[in-house]
């Protein structure tokens, strides 16, 4: 028995050690990613190992709103919604200002809808999030559970997973590849509560472990502007994918990319979703003033909302808007938690917020229907008192830079060959969302982690079939 190291390291060896078991492929994490890849490879009659460090898998999947774009389903057909992959593509290329590499675009769009409509015929009931559209999509294309949650959405995976006859072995936090002087992965070694350390080999192996937003060091080194935000993900993003990348050489991509969230209620922590923006709500200042185009998209605005005073923002609505909020699970349970304030009037609402009530006419004077204001913001309505008000930041949701992967979820050496049989998805390898905070598209971060996932599995069970 060894006792392990907490921190990713690499093994150089020519074999993993004497009678260590062997599988076709293992998967490190069992977020989306993990258990969408593991369900397409079962389904494909290929055995898959996910090690998940956790008890039960979560991840940050599970803390999202789970909501997936995807083009062309069989849903959206059936609801009589034209979309096509190429809409899909030259949104995510736009919102990314043509920086996200588009063969990988391609194939992520490609693949999710293979995911969806794969998923959907074992079971998963999914239905299209109505009533607005996020900034930079073209049609209704969030697919979603029911119950709108990542939460519920993961269970129904992991059950699926299950009922595959996906092994997932849980408290497995994997700390050592193993690999040898060709670059080709041997195993892996794997924590287990108790601290031993447990070994396992594989012919393939994906990193499906997210990215480094729960890593505060890696945060400060590369994403400097989000050094001090909340961040919302899960703790067991940290950084894994890249260490290792690091230690092996392998190249990165677009590593200070991000999505950011301008609507998460403090102190409560909570999301407020962006529809309310979409259909006319507004973010003011602790000085009574609005100081973005909110509608350009809520990835940014955790910048903008940042740069005010106190780093706080008031989300500004009323009671149409608030009765639209309120078809969401986030924002009941902010609700639930007391994040909403309402004030009778502009004056009560000018105390709320402690500005001065002129400065704060003066700005709802300026949100009035087909009026396009200073910032470039073009109103639909009027805000109409009562008004509601929700204290919120900016937040870091998760990370999109990462291992470069070519457009089959390969991982990429620094000379830009291909790793034998190292893969990785989601938010484990680079992100379709270009560099910084205003190229994420909603929805890209699951998009990248189940259309990765998917697409990854696909190309994993060719590779095995032809060895
Ligand atoms: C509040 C919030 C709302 C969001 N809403 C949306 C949304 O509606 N739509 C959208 O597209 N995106 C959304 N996102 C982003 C989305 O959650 C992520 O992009 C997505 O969940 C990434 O999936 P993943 O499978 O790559 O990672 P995860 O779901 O984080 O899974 C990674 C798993 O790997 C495990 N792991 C990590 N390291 C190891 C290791 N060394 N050994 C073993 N296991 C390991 C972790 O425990 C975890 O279970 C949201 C994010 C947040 C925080």
């Amino acid at each position: 028995m060894t006792k392990a190291s907490t921190s990713p390291s690499v093994v150089r060896a020519t074999a993993m050690p004497e009678g260590i078991m062997t599988v076709p492929v293992i998967i490190v994490g069992g977020g989306s990613c993990g258990l969408t890849a593991g369900i397409a490879l079962r389904g494909g009659g290929t055995e898959c190992v996910v090690l998940e460090r956790d008890a039960t898998p979560t991840g940050s999947t599970s803390l999202s709103s789970g909501f997936i774009p995807a083009a062309q389903t069989r849903l959206q057909k059936s609801l009589g919604i034209a979309d096509t992959y190429e809409l899909l593509i030259d949104d995510v290329m736009n919102k990314a200002h043509g920086q996200a590499p588009r063969p990988l675009v391609e194939a992520y769009v490609h693949a999710v809808t293979e995911a969806i409509d794969a998923l959907e015929a074992k079971g998963l009931p999914f239905e299209i999030v109505n009533g607005f559209l996020y900034p930079g999509h073209s049609v209704m294309r969030m697919h979603t559970m029911p119950e709108k949650t990542g939460a519920t959405f993961m269970t129904r995976l992991e059950q699926l997973a299950q009922q595959d006859g996906v092994d997932i072995l849980t408290q497995a936090l994997v700390t050592e590849l193993w690999i040898d002087e060709q670059d080709r992965i041997l195993g892996v070694g794997y924590r287990r509560p108790d601290g031993r350390l447990e070994h396992l080999g594989c012919q393939c192996l994906l990193l499906a472990c997210n990215g480094f937003g729960g890593n505060p060091q890696m945060v400060s080194e590369l994403l400097p502007e989000m050094a001090q935000a909340v961040f919302a993900g899960h703790q067991g993003n940290d950084g894994s994918a890249i260490l290792w990348g690091r230690q092996l050489c392998l190249r990165m991509a677009d590593l200070d990319a991000y999505q950011g969230h301008g609507s998460w209620a403090i102190p409560h922590n909570a999301l407020v979703t962006w529809a309310f923006i979409m259909e006319g709500g507004v973010q003011i200042s602790a000085l009574g003033k609005r100081f973005s185009d909110e509608t350009g998209g809520y990835s940014e605005a955790a910048i903008h909302v940042l740069a005010q005073p106190g780093s706080i923002a008031w989300n500004i609505f009323d009671d149409p808007l608030l009765e639209l909020l309120r078809g969401f699970p986030d924002f009941r349970d902010a609700e639930a938690l007391g994040a909403l304030r309402t004030a009778a009037d502009v004056a009560s609402l000018a105390d709320l917020i402690g500005c001065d009530r002129s400065a704060l006419v003066a700005t709802l004077n300026e949100i009035a229907p087909g009026h396009t204001d200073r910032l470039g913001r073009t109103f639909k309505r009027s805000l109409t008192a009562p008004y509601h008000a929700v204290k919120v930041t900016g937040a870091l949701f998760h990370t999109q830079g990462g291992l470069d992967i070519d457009a089959e979820a390969r991982v990429l050496r620094d000379d830009g060959l291909p790793m034998p049989n190292l893969f990785a998805a989601g938010g484990a390898a680079r992100g379709v969302s270009g560099r910084g905070a205003n190229g994420y598209l909603a929805g890209n971060g699951l998009l990248s982690a189940v259309g990765g996932g998917w697409l990854a599995a696909s190309v994993i069970a060719r590779q095995l079939n032809k060895a």
